[in-house]
């Protein structure tokens, strides 16, 4: 594990992985490759250009652009947002790169016109189809009605997806990384009249830590929607990251560090020997919870478009063993039962403060069995770790003490996250065989509960074993 913007690695974790063994993708080789930046390469093969097969043909259709012309407009929303905005000038783009038809992009302003494929929120009367409060932020649908086509949903990523969902199924667009997407060229591009397709993620938190989707434009087309990088704070155009949802690992001496060891020793962790060292926090410190309380409500106030907020031990396994951490923890049969009483304790004192914020928690390494008998508060959230499994099998068929722990969870009715990896942090050209059983794990962990899921990869390069193969796949699984 490592924390994203410090990029520290974990050595504990990366001590124990030490099986290498070879991944025959030679097949998946063919398509990471050689172009450059910039680049659209021209079909090259039925693999990477499989235009849509037409589910009805001979019924009725909406003829989009033939000939490198078409009859219809994108109409968006005279007040829509950056997302939306950019999702009409993206879908102008790929329907003239494919068919050489220039459609252009009007706002619903204008007076409605008989062929048009509104993108977003518009005043048409074709917006009441969008049911924007089931599908979410993310979901949207793609729908034909009469002469229009609508591709709408949620206003903050939702239609973009529509538009790239649209692209990828309906042309046959393939947007492998940045730099390189295929665009089939299309002489007649039509629609079934009977089109109706809506689609809402299963999985709410969606990231990678690839570095190959470090830019804005990928993350969209990826529908990657977790904001893990500096720079992707709200302010980068697509707005395609996930409300400022930070993930972080080792947190608690950000924000009480070990300036306040002097003065305050009895913040930190007791080691066996009885004396207070900076590795490590004593989560049974009542100084320790006032601080830290003041400094969540502090960071909530001052920024109210955080949605939760991480306290987690340092990344070691050094756990406090004072009298009171070791009874608690002695008492529930986990190091993890002194972490969690300090959390709810923080997340009890500030729910009716910031109703809908939440407190998350690591449960990785020594934190990561549950406690017998605490239960997470409603407004916890707790992240376990796949750190100590095997990866070349399904986790559920593989690895009995990660099952044992996320369903133990997972019984406490816990609002989970996934933390997973992608990558041998030891050495990240090293091979890393998990490729075949990634959809089962993702599956695995939704079955459980899991809300969110983090495939943790490579942050450092684009390079590594595969990189810009697995950032893809990861995007493609979640
Ligand atoms: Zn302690």
């Amino acid at each position: 594990m490592q924390t994203a913007n410090t990029g520290e690695g974990c050595f504990y974790m990366v001590m124990r992985r030490v099986l290498v063994f070879l991944l025959a993708a030679a097949i998946l080789i063919s398509i990471s490759g050689c172009a450059a930046k910039g680049d659209t390469i021209e079909p090259a093969g039925a693999q990477l250009n499989t235009v849509p097969v037409d589910t009805n043909p001979g019924g009725p259709k909406l003829l989009l652009a033939e000939n490198g012309k078409s009859k219809y407009v994108i109409v968006r929303g005279k007040d829509a947002g950056r997302s939306e905005v950019f999702a009409a000038n993206e879908l102008a783009k790929y329907i003239n790169l494919s068919t050489g038809a220039e459609l252009a992009v009007v706002t619903d302003d204008l007076p409605e016109t008989e062929r048009e494929i509104i993108v977003g929120k518009t005043k048409r009367a074709q917006d009441s189809f969008v049911d924007r409060a089931s599908l979410g932020t993310d979901g949207f649908m793609i729908k034909a009605a009469d002469e229009k086509l609508i591709i709408a949903g949620g206003e903050i990523r939702g239609t973009l997806y529509g538009v790239y969902d649209f692209l990828e199924d309906f042309l046959g667009c393939r947007f492998f990384t940045a730099t390189l997407e295929t665009v089939p060229q299309i002489n007649s591009l039509t629609v079934n009249t009977t089109t109706e397709v809506t689609e809402k993620p299963l999985i709410n938190f969606r990231d990678t830590l690839w570095k190959s989707t470090f830019t804005a434009d990928i993350r969209g087309k990826y529908r990657l929607n977790g904001e893990l990088m500096p720079g992707f704070n709200g302010s980068e155009p697509l707005n395609t990251n996930f409300d400022t949802m930070q993930l972080f690992c080792g947190t608690i001496f950000q924000y009480v560090g070990q300036d306040y060891f002097d003065t305050h020793p009895e913040y930190f962790a007791m080691n066996e020997k009885g004396e207070r060292t900076t590795d490590q926090a004593c989560f049974s410190s009542e100084g320790l919870y006032n601080t830290m309380l003041e400094l969540v409500r502090k960071r909530f106030s001052e920024n109210p478009e955080l949605t939760c907020f991480y306290i987690t031990p340092n990344d070691n396994p050094n756990y406090c063993q004072c009298p009171q951490c070791a009874a608690l923890d002695e008492q529930e049969g986990s190091h993890s039962a002194s972490t969690l009483n300090f959390v709810n304790r923080i997340a009890g004192a500030l729910k009716d403060e910031f109703p809908g914020k939440t407190i998350n928690m690591l449960a990785y390494m020594y934190t990561r069995t549950p406690p017998k008998t605490i239960n997470p508060a409603d407004n916890v959230v707790i992240q376990i770790a796949a750190e100590d499994s095997y990866y070349m099998k399904p986790y559920k068929d593989s690895s009995p003490r990660l099952v044992s722990d996320l369903e133990g969870w997972s019984a406490k009715n816990s609002n989970l996250l996934v933390w997973d990896y992608t990558t041998n942090h030891g050495h990240f050209n090293i091979l890393y065989p998990n490729v075949r059983v990634a959809v089962d794990n993702v599956k695995w962990f939704y079955e459980n509960g899991a809300t969110g899921i983090f495939l943790q990869g490579n942050g450092y390069d684009t390079g590594g074993e595969f990189g810009e193969l697995r950032a893809f796949i990861a995007a493609k699984i979640l």
